[in-house]
């Protein structure tokens, strides 16, 4: 928890973003204009479960209006208010700008504990609030489309789009309403992994930048760092998965809500996901050391510490013991503003979550395209494509026979070259390039301005600038 002199979420939230402003020229008043959020309705309402009516209290806030529709994750948790999706909602304006999902930012949220009710009641409780929400458009193929952020999943989202459906039966459109759905109910491939396999990129792409790993006092790529993650949810999950199974990188801790996992050797992320599943939680793993204060291995060593559970939880109170050289948040605001200045002066480097997590809302992005053309990517031109790779291998293996035992085809080539891209190699050819493509704004940015200390800062300047120029072109 967070020290009682740290500002709120949504103070940090402003606070990065008066930082930013202060380094930009921006038109009396836009600045304003772009930092309030446009409008939050709450709702109350009940459902009749186990016997009596229980009252839940749901928001949705919608940040910026520069684009529609706006967009941004329904959470499910008890720590819900409107500060907090107010401060959600103006990140995910950022975090769009800087991706450049043509998005304004909104994000939404249902007081309650998803694991107190069983399946039957969170569908009955999540098809009202996708009611409530619905008839006053916010929900809404070209207004706005929420996805899945902490406590909701693709179940969830499939509820929603079948609850919009209903009640808009000639809405030809009606499957764009919502992101992260299932496969079979409108989603597309790579949907789940994809803010972790965002972080993968984000890192991939910052280890590609000498100058910057330097920075932070690492060398390098990422085979062999030591990576500590919290929260081993849908994000963080993905994360270390990819990052332990196809960078090298070694997963050394893991804290959960009930403790944590260390184990210098490395530890098996896909065994302890399944144990969580079975156990609902950490404890009795046998391959690694349980430590039950979980957020004391936020401190631990490491060369990558990744937050990806929940915000805050790097704050003035542990700031200074934190060890990691590099922060990549998974999160949304892990790391408060207090705690980012003490960091930044340790020269502690941090990579932002308007940046690191937005793998998420890029393949959302590609998913509502993808619902409004009807059409699965790579349906049109995946067998053209391998047609024409055909005359390249015809061509080759003629070469082969001629050139005899002086040269041949390599055993796979074939096989590799010949095979069209599928909708998952395109969500994911699409996503790292969005990663690396924003990644290397924010780079320029850090790099070529002395006024500028850090990737947030820079991160901040580039999508401001973007959401000034959009308000700009309509003559606001
Ligand atoms: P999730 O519900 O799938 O997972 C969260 C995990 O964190 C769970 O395993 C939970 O047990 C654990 N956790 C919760 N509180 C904790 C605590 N205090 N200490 C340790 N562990 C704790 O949620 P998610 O979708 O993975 O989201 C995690 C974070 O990533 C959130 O901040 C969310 O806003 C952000 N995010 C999610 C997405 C997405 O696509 N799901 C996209 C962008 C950002």
């Amino acid at each position: 928890m967070s020290p009682r002199n740290e500002p709120s979420f949504r103070q940090s939230v402003d606070l990065m973003f008066n930082r930013a402003v202060a380094l930009m020229d921006l038109p009396p008043g836009l600045e304003e204009k772009i930092r309030v959020c446009n409008a939050t309705y709450t709702v109350r309402f009940g459902v009749r479960l186990r016997g009596r009516i229980q009252t839940f209290v749901g928001y949705r806030a919608v940040h910026s209006e520069h684009m529609e529709p706006v967009k941004g994750g329904i959470r499910y948790s008890q720590g819900v208010n409107q500060d907090e999706v107010e401060a959600l909602a103006a990140l995910m304006t950022y975090k769009c700008a800087l991706v450049e999902a043509p998005f304004g930012g909104s994000k939404g949220g249902l007081c309650i504990d998803p694991r107190e009710y069983d399946e039957y009641e969170l569908e009955m409780i999540t098809r009202r609030f996708a009611y409530e929400l619905a008839k006053r458009d916010l929900i809404n193929p070209s207004q706005n489309v929420p996805a899945p952020d902490m406590g909701t999943s693709e179940r969830e989202m499939a509820w929603i789009a079948d609850q919009y459906a209903r009640m808009n039966t000639t809405d030809i459109n009606a499957r764009a309403c919502v992101t992260g759905k299932p496969i079979g109910a409108g989603g597309i491939a790579g949907r789940v992994e994809a803010t972790g396999r965002g972080i993968q990129y984000a890192l991939r792409e910052f280890f590609r930048h000498p100058e910057d790993v330097k920075k932070a006092g690492l060398s390098g790529d990422l085979e062999g760092k030591r990576v500590i993650v919290q929260g081993l949810g849908n994000v963080g999950y993905h994360a270390v998965r990819f990052l332990s199974e196809e960078d090298g990188a070694k997963i050394i801790g893991i804290i959960e809500r009930d403790g944590a996992l260390l184990d210098e050797a490395g530890i098996d992320v896909e065994a302890v996901h399944q144990w969580i599943v079975k156990h609902g939680g950490l404890a009795g793993y046998p391959d690694a050391r349980h430590v039950a204060d979980g957020s004391a291995v936020l401190e631990h060593e490491c060369d990558i510490l990744i937050p990806a559970a929940v915000e805050g939880v790097i704050n003035l109170g542990n700031a200074k013991r934190i060890r990691a050289p590099l922060i990549i948040e998974a999160a949304n605001g892990p790391v408060t503003a207090g705690a980012d200045e003490v960091l930044r002066e340790r020269g502690t480097v941090i990579i932002p979550d308007l940046y690191a997590n937005a793998g998420g809302v890029t393949v959302s992005y590609f998913e509502w395209v993808k619902n409004l053309s009807h059409i699965r990517f790579g349906r049109m031109q995946r067998r053209q494509e391998e047609a024409r790779h055909q005359l390249v291998v015809n061509e080759l293996e003629r070469l082969d026979r001629y050139l005899g035992d002086a040269w041949s085809i390599s055993p796979d080539f074939k096989e590799k070259y010949l095979r069209g891209a599928d909708e998952l190699e395109l969500v994911r050819s699409g996503l790292d390039d969005t990663m690396r493509a924003a990644y290397q704004s924010m780079h320029e940015v850090w790099n070529g301005r002395e006024d500028v200390p850090d990737l947030r800062i820079a991160g901040y300047l580039v999508a401001i600038e973007r959401v000034a120029r959009s308000y700009r072109a309509k003559g606001l």
